[in-house]
């Protein structure tokens, strides 16, 4: 097949793993024989020092037509002057919306050879295996803030819709793996919340009544996330609620450098991206570690164009380098770690 890529390599590391991530491709394209093309374009600090816009729109134009985009990651230390007119983030929240992705996809699933790089007990961690469905575009993030001369207020607000697109894309995902869906809201204090156990509640019995629908308090789910994180398939929640355990959910991996993430709309080309951020204290260094940037090419390859077999082969390639102990820093602690150009190198072997 053909497919449109476009890589968006961004500030600090994002350069150094997005560059392993398209060798990544570019391994299935020769293997497979497909053919992709990269076609590189700025956004954040990269794109703020050369057009004074942290989002130009010849980028967004680029993403809009592609079929696919590869994000670095954006910001840093020389763009994070609040007084600043334009910030590099404001590049990333500008393009989730300009795309319209709704659905942000973090699977969790820590590896055996790495286990002891998460805080969590080894023990609880064989076999856990789930993803977090972040609802990437509502909620308290986007609604009205004000602020008054001694009190503040920021409005959370949902729609039915809202909720209901982000839930089908959860029930369809979950349909693919072990069919459990564990929906967690508030709802005992909260409106939205209220609105989002119905609309939940309805779409699964309405249209998934294959799979088995879980509420859980987020209260109680943050405990649970660490406590048996073996029971959950795939969780979803609203904006908030998901970036607080995403973060978390993040920790059963043991390192950031290991978490890939997918963030979907509906027909439009998904962004796939590490969970991490730019990393300024080891940017340039050589020493980040690539396997979050790889494994978000596989989620492209899976979700964007559909190469399921491609997708699975690039995670068998990257469990394969880890099983044999190739590891950088993040994981390894200082000792006999590798570098990004090693830890790439390890999985493209087994990608031949
Ligand atoms: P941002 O604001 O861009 O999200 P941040 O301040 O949250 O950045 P990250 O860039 O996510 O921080 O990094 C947090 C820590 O994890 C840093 O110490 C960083 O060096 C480390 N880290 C992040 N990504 C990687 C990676 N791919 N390999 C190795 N270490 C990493
Ligand atoms: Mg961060």
């Amino acid at each position: 097949m053909h497919a449109d890529i476009v890589v968006l390599p961004g500030d600090g590391i994002g350069p150094e793993v997005t560059a392993a991530a398209v060798e990544a491709l570019q391994a299935v394209e020769s293997a497979y024989g497909h053919r992709f093309s990269f076609n590189e374009h700025l956004i954040g600090g990269a794109a703020i020092d050369a057009t004074g816009e942290a989002l130009p729109q010849s980028t967004l134009d680029a993403c809009r037509t592609a079929d696919a985009v590869l994000l670095g990651a954006v910001g840093g230390p020389k763009w994070s002057d609040p007084k600043a007119s334009v910030r590099p983030e404001q590049g990333l929240l500008a393009l989730r919306k300009g795309l319209g992705l709704y659905a942000n996809l973090r699977p969790v699933k820590p590896h055996p050879a790495a286990l002891g790089a998460s805080p969590i007990k080894p023990h609880l961690l064989n076999g856990v295996d789930l993803v977090v469905v972040r609802e990437l575009t509502g909620g308290i993030y986007f609604g009205r803030k004000q602020r008054a001369s001694d009190s503040a207020s920021d409005l959370c607000e949902y729609s039915v819709s809202e909720v209901e697109r982000v839930v089908r894309r959860a029930g369809q995902l979950a349909r693919q793996r072990r069919g459990h869906l564990t929906s967690v809201d508030k709802a005992n204090v909260l409106e939205t919340s209220r609105l989002w156990r119905e609309v939940a509640t309805r779409v699964v019995a309405d249209e998934f009544p294959d799979i088995t629908l879980e509420h859980q308090l987020v209260d109680s789910m943050a405990m649970h996330l660490l406590s048996r994180p073996r029971e959950y398939d795939v969780i979803v929640t609203e904006n908030m609620f998901g970036d607080i355990l995403t973060d978390e959910a993040s920790m059963l991996a043991g390192s950031m450098g290991l978490l890939p993430s997918a963030s979907l709309g509906d027909g439009k080309p998904g962004v796939y991206e590490p969970i991490h951020g730019s990393a300024p204290d080891i940017a340039g260094r050589g020493i980040a570690n690539p396997v979050a940037a790889i494994l978000s090419a596989a989620m492209l390859l899976r979700h964007s164009l559909g190469l399921d077999d491609e997708a699975d082969c690039v995670e068998q390639a990257v469990s394969q380098a880890l099983d044999s102990g190739a590891f950088t820093a993040d994981i390894q602690g200082s000792g006999a770690a590798i570098g990004t150009r090693a830890a790439t190198a390890a999985v493209l072997e087994n990608l031949q």
